[in-house]
């Protein structure tokens, strides 16, 4: 049994079998065989072969139909090293002569083919080293498992632990059957650490190295609460967390119960409590949450794991979608956001050494405005069919939100030209997420109708905290007195120009944090509609006055510590059995 610690990025308990999945290094095992496994070793490769060659006809079969042949054609290449007899018979030769692994030969067999093609003085030739990389790396994957499509095809319940996740994998994998997932790196406002919140799966992220110690098949502990695993637990662990699972499910259950209610304080302040969306299909949850609708809709992922990017019919059909299903709540759909952790397969972007300072997010858009158009078309044409509002990321001066504004404008007069219907009054908004934004937010006010703080991408360029390190997550500090001041800057300077104020970061999913923001005069709180019942239930447990006083003191203090361990004496004395409950 191995009880390790990380960060805990989505709540609940989770029992059962790991899948391992390996990050870009396939560390190759090297294993000696009997005589008697050397039939099974060589029938091992055989199927890895015919596994591969039926994944490289599926992969030229799509790339001929949607580029046409000429781009297909470089899978032949593949194709043919594959049915390559020499390379073929080398790793059956190893495998019976050197009694080893499969992996551990075919591994050894292609260093040597790389070895070969390297020193030759063709230019044509070598290139096909990059090939027999690209299929080496096929091969081996089928042979140990690891291909990360078996996210796509899973047909068991699993834990998935990996090195790391992108926003990709998690987009695409069986939601059905990945019951929690556990990585080496991460922090919690990581993309992938937001999507477990959003589908509702325990996860733990910064267990370094953690995908070394363990095995395809181990049993695993997620408690993504206090973001603690066991692997190989024995049975009392075990019975414990099943325990502490059924009290979580409990918990929510109580909570849930408050679906219907109010978010309001006990002296009747309202706040709007909204979700947070990565995909469409999430709105039953939203609903079954008890949000008052959608104040983040994070259209980036729309524009994931494609080869091509949306159409603006495509676009508008999805957010036509979402509209009417939440109606008649509002959404706030923001407009794309790609970049830092978040990159699109559509469209070769060059690398770059600091992704969250670069070019992306509104600087994108401003840049592309064939794309932008595209989706602010979209956007305005769903705008038509209920409540929808619109809102900039990473907004860092007036001028570029200025220039966002005319680029709508612009596609407000073309869908009027061609008498396409929108919603002529729907409210625009800036997300204040730079430190530069909130300094300036008073002269920001008097180009929109609302702000949205992230407090995710707020934190982590004021205190220079990369969000998703988990080397310096104990840095990454929603309380620090930097950032209580920049919210308050905003809220005051969004308040004195009429305009209205929301937070859509992970800090407002903290229930002691989301009463601060209240205290500050938020108005709006959105966040993983997981966390929505238990914001709730505190809202509803304090007076304004309260949360006012509580705010007030809080920002004398001194640090992030300083003012949560205030705030958890406080509440502890106000309202003990739900602070005890909910922390
Ligand atoms: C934020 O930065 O707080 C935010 C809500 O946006 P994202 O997490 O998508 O960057
Ligand atoms: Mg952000």
């Amino acid at each position: 049994m191995i009880a390790m610690r990380g960060i805990p990025v989505s709540p609940g308990v989770a029992i059962g079998k790991i899948l391992l999945l390996h990050g870009e290094d396939l560390s190759v095992p090297r294993v000696t065989i009997s005589e008697d496994d050397v039939p099974r070793e060589i029938t091992r490769f055989e199927d890895a072969l015919t596994k591969t060659r039926a994944e490289l006809l599926g992969i030229r079969r799509k790339i001929s139909q949607e580029l046409g042949r000429e781009h297909s054609d470089i899978f032949n290449a593949h194709l043919l090293i594959l049915e390559d007899r020499t390379l073929i018979e080398d790793v059956i030769f190893r495998i019976k002569e050197d009694r080893v692994n499969t992996e551990s030969a075919f591994s050894g067999v292609i260093q040597k083919y790389f070895q070969a093609f390297s020193k030759i003085d063709d230019e044509y030739l070598r290139e096909r080293v990059a090939d027999i990389k690209d299929i080496s790396r096929r091969i081996l994957q089928n042979l140990m498992g690891h291909s990360k499509d078996i996210l796509v095809d899973l047909k068991d319940k699993v834990v998935v632990v990996s090195h790391d996740l992108s926003p990709s994998d998690t987009a695409t994998m069986n939601r059905e059957y990945v019951i929690a997932f556990v990585t080496d790196i991460g922090g919690p406002t990581s993309h992938t650490a937001i999507m477990a919140r959003s589908l509702e799966i325990p996860a733990v992220v910064g267990l370094e190295g953690i995908s070394r110690e363990v095995a395809t098949g181990d049993l695993i502990v997620v408690d993504g609460s206090r973001g603690i695993v066991v692997v190989n637990p024995d049975e009392e662990t075990v019975r414990r967390y099943r325990l502490e699972a059924r009290k979580y499910v409990e918990l929510n259950r109580e909570l849930d119960r408050l679906k219907d209610l109010k978010a309001e304080t006990l002296d009747h302040h309202g706040v709007d409590l909204s979700a947070n969306i990565e995909f469409p299909d999430e709105i039953p949850s939203v609903i079954a949450h008890g949000a008052a609708g959608i104040g983040l809709y994070r259209t980036e992922y729309f524009y994931l794991n494609r080869g091509d990017l949306p159409t603006e019919d495509e676009q508008f059909q999805a957010y036509r979608k979402v509209v009417e299903d939440i109606y008649p709540n509002s959404v706030i759909v923001r407009t794309l956001d790609l970049g830092g952790d978040k990159f699109l397969s559509s469209l070769e972007l060059p690398y770059e050494m600091n992704p969250f300072l670069g070019w992306r997010a509104i600087r994108f858009c401003l840049a592309r405005v064939d794309i932008f158009k595209t989706q602010l078309r979209a956007i305005l044409r769903a705008s038509k069919y209920g409540k929808l509002k619109i809102m900039y990321p990473m907004i860092c001066n007036l001028e570029e939100l200025q220039q966002a504004n005319q680029i709508l404008l612009e596609a407000k007069e073309e869908l009027s030209k061609e008498n396409i219907p929108f919603d002529g009054n729907m409210e625009v908004g800036a997300m204040i997420e730079i430190p530069s934004a909130a300094l300036v937010s008073n002269a920001l006010a008097k180009e929109v109708n609302f702000f949205s703080i992230g407090t995710n991408d707020l934190i982590q360029y004021a205190l220079a905290v990369d969000r998703v390190n988990e080397k310096i997550a104990y840095l990454y500090e929603p309380a620090h007195p930097a950032i209580l001041h920049l919210i308050k800057m905003v809220i005051d300077n969004g308040h004195a120009n009429g305009v209205w104020v929301g937070t859509c970061g992970e800090m407002g999913g903290d229930p002691l944090l989301a009463i601060l923001l209240v205290g500050l005069g938020i108005d709006e709180i959105s966040t993983s509609p997981l966390v929505l019942p238990k914001v709730k239930k505190v809202i509803r447990a304090i007076t304004l006055t309260q949360a006012q006083e509580l705010a007030n003191e809080a920002m004398k203090l001194n640090t992030g510590h300083q003012i949560k361990k205030y705030l958890t004496e406080r509440l502890k004395e106000m309202i003990p059995e739900l602070i005890e409950n909910l922390s």
